[in-house]
């Protein structure tokens, strides 16, 4: 028997002991920096001449490792044995699969810090952050496997006494599995898990910035015993492998975790129908956010302020779930902001060394120019209260920033960007919060403070996102016990971590024989 689901806990780094413990796990990362790593087809390492080099984003000189890159033959010979693979990966035994899922998961916990410190390094998250992504990939790990074995047998369905019906889960296919930067080892490890766990084989696309935590990742699979061919790595650039495998005729389905153009873009190009396709594609998205944090009159305010910060600038704002907009009601507005201004300029940014540093950098050029180009817009739409500026001469570092008073339909309320940026804005009435909180494009999360029980039940019912949380900040879900998703143009809801998850990635079979 397996023993019942528990989230990984946290590493508490104001013990001395965990702390040592984490700079031996960076002394390992750092003596592996630099190194090249091979796309991983059918088990057979091979190396290209054009490289993804990944850089510490804290630290543009650092080179955290050069991936090869992987072109359309690589891509289409991957296919040919995904799709061979699974012919047979379909009949393997459950127990196996998730058996697999376990020991990758031990082997990741005997490691946990060496995981972390290649995140603070590949990702620049701080270390608090990049131990919950690691605790994420082992818990993801973990349930996918029990929740397999709970599938296994299908559901009971009803037979009369001339027959009897069986209702299974079966798998799909291939899938096409193309993960993200900012949860560069949970969310590119959860989506793989599950989909493998399941019983398809996939095509593994990591983010460009964030390849090397994925092929060490494909070690773990193989150190686990994932046989060859299951899982295949084939990192590349969107346009020229992305789009390729996306409109490929023997892609089952696609596993997305990004940006909301990106999303839209697989979105549209996998409805198309391909010469010798015979299926539908399935398309399991997860996308941006614009989240609200609403404080209502009741609430207490130190926690609303903490909240609010906690969840704006938590990894530097990069997480979808990220606290963007703090809608706060006008008797407590000046408290809520006041106070949430002292904690921000309290905070400390810097290339993440010791655990006392609470931001890192954003994680590219790119990201910095677009968070930059924000600010400036927010210097028009609303005031500058806390931080506002930017340094990219060493690495890609961005000041928490807070602008108050800006309207409700400015951009800085409804333009998803990515970054340590969250703007005040003053509502009158918590109905008129609420009808602020949802007017964005987007669903994912939200939170609101208040201790007006009316308020709780009204925000259930019309605050719409896919993730609501009371008294507390809006990011931070545990798999298993905050499934993850959202609503609207955040994707399809897809509800990572949660009951329902591995029956995206499979379709229901019914069998009746007559007795
Ligand atoms: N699951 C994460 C959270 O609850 C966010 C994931 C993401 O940013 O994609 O904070």
């Amino acid at each position: 028997m397996v023993v019942p689901y528990k989230h990984e806990p946290f590493t508490d780094f104001k013990v001395e002991e965990n702390k040592l413990e984490f700079e031996k796990g960076l002394m390992v990362v750092q003596s592996y920096l630099n190194k090249n790593y091979d796309l991983v087809i059918g088990g057979e390492r091979i190396s290209t001449k054009d490289k993804i080099v990944s850089v510490n984003p804290a630290n543009k000189q650092e080179v955290i490792g050069t991936v090869s890159k992987a072109t359309q033959e690589h891509a289409e010979k991957a296919m040919n044995i995904a799709d061979e693979t699974f012919e047979v990966w379909r009949k393997s035994k459950p127990e196996m699969r998730a058996d697999i899922l376990f020991r990758a998961s031990a082997i990741v916990r005997r490691r946990k810090h060496e995981f972390s410190a290649l995140l603070v390094k590949e990702a620049g998250k701080p270390w608090n952050e990049a131990d919950a992504d690691t605790a994420e990939a082992i818990d993801f790990m973990e349930y996918y496997g029990r929740q397999m074995l709970s599938l296994k047998n299908g559901v009971k369905i009803e037979s009369r006494p001339i027959e009897y019906n069986r209702f299974n889960y079966i798998p799909l296919g291939v899938g096409v599995i193309i993960s993200p930067w900012n949860f560069a080892f949970a969310i590119m490890a959860g989506m793989t898990a599950a989909a493998v766990v399941s019983g398809n084989t996939v095509l593994l696309k990591p983010a460009s910035t964030t390849p090397v935590v994925a092929a060490k990742f494909i070690e773990v699979l193989e150190e686990a015993g994932l046989p060859a061919g299951v899982v295949n790595y084939v990192p590349g650039s969107g346009a020229e492998v992305g789009d390729y495998l996306v409109d490929h005729p023997r892609t089952r389905f696609i596993s997305f975790t990004g940006s909301r153009d990106v999303g839209v873009r697989i979105y549209e190009r996998a409805a198309k129908v391909h010469e010798g396709q015979i299926w539908l594609k399935r398309v399991i998205a997860e996308m941006g956010g614009k989240d609200t944090v609403v404080v209502d009159s009741s609430a207490d305010i130190e926690l609303a302020a903490q909240s609010i910060v906690a969840s704006a600038f938590g990894f530097s704002g990069q997480k979808c779930s990220a606290c963007s907009r703090a809608v706060i009601l006008e008797d407590v507005y000046d408290q809520v902001l006041d106070r949430a201004v002292q904690l921000t300029k309290n905070l400390s940014l810097g290339e993440t060394i010791s655990p006392s540093v609470y931001m890192g950098p954003v994680i590219d050029q790119a990201a910095f120019d677009k968070i930059m180009s924000y600010i400036e817009i927010g210097k028009k739409e609303g005031e500058l209260v806390a931080g506002g500026h930017g340094d990219n001469s060493q690495g890609f570092f961005i000041e928490p920033t807070i602008f108050a008073d800006v309207d409700e339909n400015a951009r800085l309320m409804k333009e998803e960007i990515f970054g340590p940026v969250v703007a005040f804005c003053k509502a009158k009435d918590f109905d008129h919060a609420l009808k602020i909180a949802n007017n964005t494009d987007y669903g994912l999360t939200g939170a609101v403070l208040t201790n007006n029980r009316a308020h709780i039940e009204k925000a259930r019912e019309d605050f719409h996102v896919g993730n609501l949380y009371f008294n507390r900040g809006c990011t931070g879900a545990i798999v298993g016990y905050q499934p993850f998703g959202g609503f609207n143009m955040s994707g399809t809801d897809s509800k990572a971590g949660g009951p329902d998850y591995l029956l995206l990635h499979m379709q229901a079979k019914t069998t009746s024989e007559m007795l």
